[in-house]
């Protein structure tokens, strides 16, 4: 009798598995193969981390989301920053005011699925302007974090830093400038920052320190910060 108590137990367990399984959202689900096109869920963090040790899927669904990109062979041009198989940033849905921006694939993809998702619909959430441009202080840089010996995300060309934003209707959004603010502008940052969170590893902006005072610095590396 306790026998078939246990057989019991163990298919209710497995079917409850396929029913979660079957009709949870992708985004919500881990064991669903991550999509940049899909909004974001419980799951995508997750997704985006288990990237940075695929990169031939990384590559493919960045493809997949219409994102153009060229890959840099490591070319041991900077020795201080010998970098592996980098990916240079073609074309987005938006365009960036600097270039060439080189990153790894997974940073490349958490900026994607940022701009896709959390920039683009909220300019038009808050000001019903579309999103014109990116403004960023750049990728790739070989240096170590102010002040310090350590080696920034900067320098595996895993990070990059966002200075502002230009809306269509001309609107000029500068984080050095309307951090904080009760404005449009104002809200427009504190959400951006706040959803960025959930998608980087590490999400730095202006109540970090005040060498962020004028960007949000986003990584993907090992350390897990939101400030
Ligand atoms: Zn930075």
């Amino acid at each position: 009798m306790r026998h078939w108590r246990l057989i019991l137990l163990g298919l209710g367990v497995i079917a409850l598995g396929y029913l979660v399984h079957r009709f949870l959202p992708p985004q919500h689900n881990p064991l669903r193969p991550p999509s940049l096109i899909e909004p974001i869920g419980l799951a995508t963090y997750g997704k985006l981390t288990a990237l940075k040790y695929d990169e031939e899927l990384c590559r493919e669904k960045l493809i997949e989301a219409g994102v153009e990109f060229e890959v840099l062979r490591a070319d041991g041009a900077e020795k201080k920053c010998p970098l592996d198989e980098t990916l240079r940033l073609k074309r987005s849905l938006t365009p960036f005011n600097a270039a060439p921006l080189r990153m790894t694939c997974h940073q490349m993809a958490a900026l994607h699925i940022w701009e896709r998702h959390v920039l683009r619909p909220q300019a038009e959430k808050i000001f019903g302007s579309p999103l014109r441009q990116i403004e960023t202080y750049g990728s790739f840089s070989c240096r170590n974090i102010s002040g310090t010996r350590t080696r920034s995300q900067h320098s595996y060309a895993n990070a990059i830093d966002i200075s502002g934003f230009v809306l269509e209707d001309g609107t000029q959004i500068s984080v050095q400038r309307h951090w904080r603010e009760r404005s449009d502008a104002g809200k427009y940052l504190g959400r951006v920052h706040k959803k960025a969170c959930r998608l980087f590893s590490t999400t730095l902006g202006p109540d970090y320190d005040a060498a962020h005072a004028d960007h949000f610095h986003l990584d993907m590396g090992s350390v897990e910060t939101c400030r």
